[in-house]
């Protein structure tokens, strides 16, 4: 599985950048794969395309005012002929100057116009191309099905497409070596194949689960009890704990499951407390506090904090 960030190439920074035609089929395509597979031929890219009848509009416009031109010296008095020239010369060379001024907001309404016009093709041709990825994905090759989802997830931004990733992804292991994506797959609402990856991720990786990522599950905290119990509820506070600014951020959501998490946590979790005194921390600081004073008392590991308890306590 190669690996993506979601972000266009150097030379993609437009999403229509992305999108091709294919002329004979006039068939639009957004997948990587350079030739039409109904009949064979190579696409072109639209946004060629259309520079390219803007170019040859304007070079025809161009001949034809030279003709004009050219014309009009032919067949002016001879006393005159001079004038015409020059008047003929000028002109063109005025209007090669104003096109080319106007020309990349010609290309980009034309461009527009051409979007505009043909969008119920270029659906179809997504359409076509999910398919491609549904049969792919049916046929076994999940690998394959993923890359033409994610082809057609940078083009289309939707739950659909996100959540028919996260499927596929649902049923290949987590390569080592590439970082799993998960930010870029967050769906707009509540989705269990989501989360069931989400937490296959966490499992491996734990620093790709995002601000987020965590604000998804405290949101949808309801919904996830029901379907896959508190431990992923701990889990998600567990993360939380990696960075002070989460902790901050979430510090309610992570003191209502502070009893549960793990020894190391909560030692890591005081050493931030003691180490940033100024920092409101709430009602997280005291609950640390009183689950050291409850469950660790006795504990050497502790020793430095209920030392410093009451310097915590002050702080
Ligand atoms: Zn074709």
């Amino acid at each position: 599985m190669a690996k993506r960030n979601g972000k266009p190439t150097k030379n993609e920074n437009y999403q229509f950048q992305k999108l091709k035609m294919c002329k004979k089929c006039q068939r639009y395509s957004v997948l990587k794969d350079p030739i039409c597979p109904v009949c064979g031929k190579y696409y072109k890219k639209v946004d060629q395309l259309v520079r390219k009848s803007v170019m040859k509009r304007f070079i025809l416009e161009a001949i034809w005012i030279l003709t004009v031109t050219g014309l009009a010296v032919l067949f002016a008095p001879t006393a005159q002929t001079i004038y015409y020239l020059a008047g003929g010369v000028m002109f063109c060379i005025s209007y090669i100057i104003v096109t080319s001024i106007f020309l990349k907001s010609e290309y980009h309404y034309q461009l527009k116009k051409r979007l505009r016009k043909d969008l119920r093709k270029i659906q179809a041709g997504i359409r076509f191309e999910s398919n491609l990825a549904k049969e792919a994905e049916s046929e076994g090759q999940l690998e394959a099905a993923y890359e033409k989802l994610c082809e057609i997830g940078d083009f289309v931004y939707s739950d659909e497409v996100k959540i028919r990733q996260v499927i596929v992804l649902n049923k290949l292991p987590l390569r080592s070596g590439v970082e799993p994506e998960l930010e870029r797959l967050i769906p707009s609402s509540y989705d269990k194949n989501f989360v069931k990856y989400a937490l296959k991720v966490l499992k491996k990786n734990r620093a790709r689960f995002t601000k987020r990522c965590i604000t998804y599950f405290i949101r949808n905290r309801e919904k996830i009890m029901i379907d896959f119990g508190e431990d992923a509820l701990i889990a998600i506070a567990d993360t939380a704990l990696r960075m002070k600014l989460y902790i901050l951020e979430f510090s309610s959501f992570i003191e209502e499951f502070l009893p549960d998490l793990p020894k190391e946590r909560i030692q890591r979790l005081c050493s931030i407390i003691l180490a940033n005194p100024d920092l409101d921390w709430g009602s997280l600081k005291v609950r640390t506090i009183e689950l050291i004073g409850r469950k660790y008392r006795n504990d050497p590991d502790f020793k430095r904090f209920l030392v410093n308890e009451r310097i915590i306590s002050r702080a």
